[in-house]
């Protein structure tokens, strides 16, 4: 099998259009498409019986393992639009004595995101995003970034030939800052928050004709971050978990994951069977979590947001109604974790079972531990935790010792 085969051969596309995810007024297909008029985020769709009928488990199962097999359920109409950097799908990795430790019996797994390009997940969102505004016509785009978001975009807007410019915090990890800036993209420090940055590219859409590439206000990073959701499902031999913890920023890869599943349910490749959804928030930041906890369908804006896991430093959602909604309705719940609990499990994870997570994924494992002390999920259940970047990208602990060479060295010691 060539290694490239999902990237260089035509297969059919059923987009048949978009829709309103608040009032589900309908949007044509093949159209530039920001918000809809509701200002709410607008949700791909397909033609699932038509995908039913062209696409077999055994065929999917004879493609290459990358992103872009799933190419009946993905918006690109063309295949010279595709900009891959090389998105294979990514590993389930077993956290056994981490499990063991915090007194759960079933199987944990981190699903571990951190392998794709750019060292996050932004990576299948952007290069959906990308190629559909290469497929479209765009020539700039714009985009706020706490820091993996705007490092994808820079990287596929490189491929695509793009021009990018890019708004994070003042205080985005340094690496993000440096990779933006590398890959080509204009980066600005700004001294704000993510929907600070938000604001000027609004601002700068309106005055010079930037297509706003923030999260949820186009419609198909949505659409590349289901792909985990779809991956998942055939990884796990086509029966999802009991749980999924997730960590919650945007929330595109929730939502887009709770997409998957219906979309999968539809064309007859899994059942009625859902995963606990778990929106996991930083105590510094948990706008989902207040408000799914006072039963609300809206989440205001967060006041001073702070936590060491920047990713989910997002102080306001325009997907919020949509998060909370497959939270409930999957019979899950938003958590808020500490700083100190994050670190903890990064630190934790990593000397027991190898895996360098990412601050974000550390959120998770304590969200986990969580849910079992309040016995919000069975000891047994099977659980996926959600390492959403690679843990190198972040500023790690300092745990070294130093040793003179030209002294003694006492080797008992060391
Ligand atoms: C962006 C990001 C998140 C949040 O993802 P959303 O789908 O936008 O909620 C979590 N972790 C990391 C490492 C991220 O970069």
């Amino acid at each position: 099998m060539r290694h490239d085969l999902n990237l260089t051969i035509d297969r059919p596309t059923f987009v048949t259009h978009l829709e309103c995810s608040l009032t589900g007024e309908r949007y044509e297909a093949d159209r530039l498409h920001g918000l809809s008029a509701a200002g709410k985020p607008l949700l791909v769709r397909y033609d699932l019986d038509g995908v039913k009928a062209a696409l077999t488990k055994d065929a999917l199962a004879a493609r290459p393992m990358d992103l872009w097999r799933w190419r009946e359920l993905l918006p690109v109409r063309h295949t010279k639009n595709i900009v891959s950097l090389g998105e294979q799908a990514t590993p389930l990795i077993p956290l056994p004595r981490t499990a063991a430790r915090i007194g759960g019996s079933g199987t944990l797994l981190a699903k571990d995101e951190g392998r794709l390009p750019t060292a996050s997940f932004k990576a299948r969102g952007l290069v959906m995003a990308v190629s559909m505004a290469k497929e479209l016509g765009v020539t700039q785009v714009a985009m706020p970034t706490n820091g993996n978001a705007g490092a994808a975009l820079a990287a596929y807007a490189a491929v695509a030939g793009m021009e990018a410019i890019i708004f994070c915090p003042a205080d985005t990890p340094e690496v993000n800052v440096r990779e933006i800036a590398a890959q080509g993209a204009r980066v600005y420090r700004v001294n704000g928050l993510i929907d600070d940055c938000g604001a000027i590219v609004g601002e700068g859409a309106k005055q010079r004709g930037w297509f706003d590439f923030s999260t949820l206000k186009e419609p198909y990073r949505i659409e590349g971050k289901k792909t985990m959701g779809l991956e998942l499902a055939e990884q796990l031999g086509w029966e999802l978990p009991d749980a999924i913890f997730y960590p919650t920023g945007g929330g595109t890869g929730l939502i887009g994951m709770w997409k998957a599943f219906d979309e999968l349910e539809k064309i007859g490749f899994i059942g009625s069977k859902r995963p606990k959804m778990f929106a996991v928030q930083a105590e510094g930041c948990a706008p989902m979590v207040r408000a799914f906890e006072a039963g609300e369908e809206f989440a205001p804006r967060w006041e001073n947001a702070h936590t060491i896991a920047s990713g989910i430093r997002v102080p306001r959602a325009v997907g919020d109604f949509l998060i909370l909604r497959a939270v409930r309705e999957s019979g899950g719940a938003a958590l808020a974790v500490s700083d100190e609990a994050i670190a903890a499990a990064v630190r934790d994870v990593a000397r027991d079972d190898g895996l360098l997570m990412c601050p974000e994924g550390g959120a998770t494992l304590a969200a986990y531990q969580r849910a079992l002390d309040e016995g919000l999920i069975a000891r047994d259940a099977r659980v996926v935790l959600f390492n959403c970047a690679s843990g190198l990208k972040y500023p790690l602990e300092d745990q070294s010792r130093t040793l003179d060479r030209h002294a003694p060295i006492d080797f008992a010691a060391l």
